[in-house]
């Protein structure tokens, strides 16, 4: 999957930091990333030193510098920071090779590492961007020097990370798994099911309830299997299996899905890219080990 990266995991302590020369610098324009795409496909983000030597609309390099970065995380040994700043124009940078692309979209094998981390920082980015101002006062809220927490100076209010943790579900009955496609959504390809877990419920009962609301099915036997971060929606994907518990006719949301039907082991339209949860899932339920 996306986040298990060869070169080492994703250390997200918070450290009130500043970069240097290797680091590399996150900088988001409506929900797309500001990258370079290698002839090989790799991706590359900027480097701090890249960043500096940039002019600003004034002419004056040293606007690079002068606004203020957010540490993020590191990955093996690389520190990753968000730009605060207004967004670079695309027209600055085009000659260096360097455009926006959008969050996404960036899913690949190639530069999995990097995918990963424009993906966390884009859930980063959108939590500091939509908590500027405290949701209880309206005052304009500061970082908190230890830890990554926004404090409401007026009112005290303390702000964490928001992560809304949601289910994919994998419906099986013997050698069947029932597969979908989302009715409005960028991502065309087969999909297991998948919901929200709404406020005062769990996420075994998000899996029993979203069947129900999006194929007419009821399911028993739902176990774990593994969970996954998904920046892009300020996700944490809940994977379960579950089975089929009685009549197997679909009854299907056409306001969620455009397509939801049952397949045979052995012949499963998609298969394992080495990216995504739902994926994997698939795989494990193709080589009969769950
Ligand atoms: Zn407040």
């Amino acid at each position: 999957m996306i986040q298990d990266l060869p070169m080492g995991r994703l250390e997200n302590t918070y450290q009130n930091a500043a970069p240097s020369s290797g680091s590399r610098i996150l900088c988001f324009l409506e929900g797309r990333a500001l990258i370079r795409r290698e002839e090989d496909d790799s991706l590359q983000l900027p480097s701090f030193s890249v960043w500096k030597g940039w002019k600003g609309e004034s002419g004056r390099a040293d606007v690079r510098r002068e606004a203020s970065f957010r540490y993020l995380f590191r990955i093996a040994g690389t520190e990753y920071y968000l730009w605060l700043g207004r967004p670079v124009p695309e027209a600055d940078v085009r000659e260096e090779g360097y455009h926006y692309e959008k969050v996404g979209a960036l899913r690949q094998l190639v530069s999995k590492d990097v995918c990963f981390a424009v993906m966390t920082a884009w859930h980063l980015a959108a939590w500091y961007r939509d908590n500027r101002y405290c949701g209880r006062c309206g005052k304009e809220t500061a970082h908190d020097g230890k830890e990554r927490m926004l404090r409401c100076p007026s009112c005290g209010n303390m702000i964490f990370p928001k992560i809304a943790p949601a289910v994919i579900v994998a419906v099986t009955d013997h050698d069947r798994i029932l597969l979908s496609k989302y009715a409005d959504r960028d991502y065309k390809k087969y999909a297991l099911l998948a919901g929200f877990t709404e406020i005062g419920e769990t996420a075994e009962e998000t899996v029993r309830r979203e069947v129900m609301e999006e194929v007419g099915l009821r399911v028993k036997n739902i176990r774990y299997y593994k969970s996954q971060p998904w920046g892009v929606d300020s996700n944490l994907l809940l994977g379960f299996f579950c089975e089929l518990d009685g009549e197997d006719r679909i009854d299907m949301d056409t306001r969620e899905l455009a397509l939801a039907e049952w397949f045979d082991r052995g012949n499963l339209p998609a298969h394992d890219d080495g990216i995504s949860l739902t994926r994997e899932m698939m795989r494990i339920f193709e080589e009969g080990r769950n």
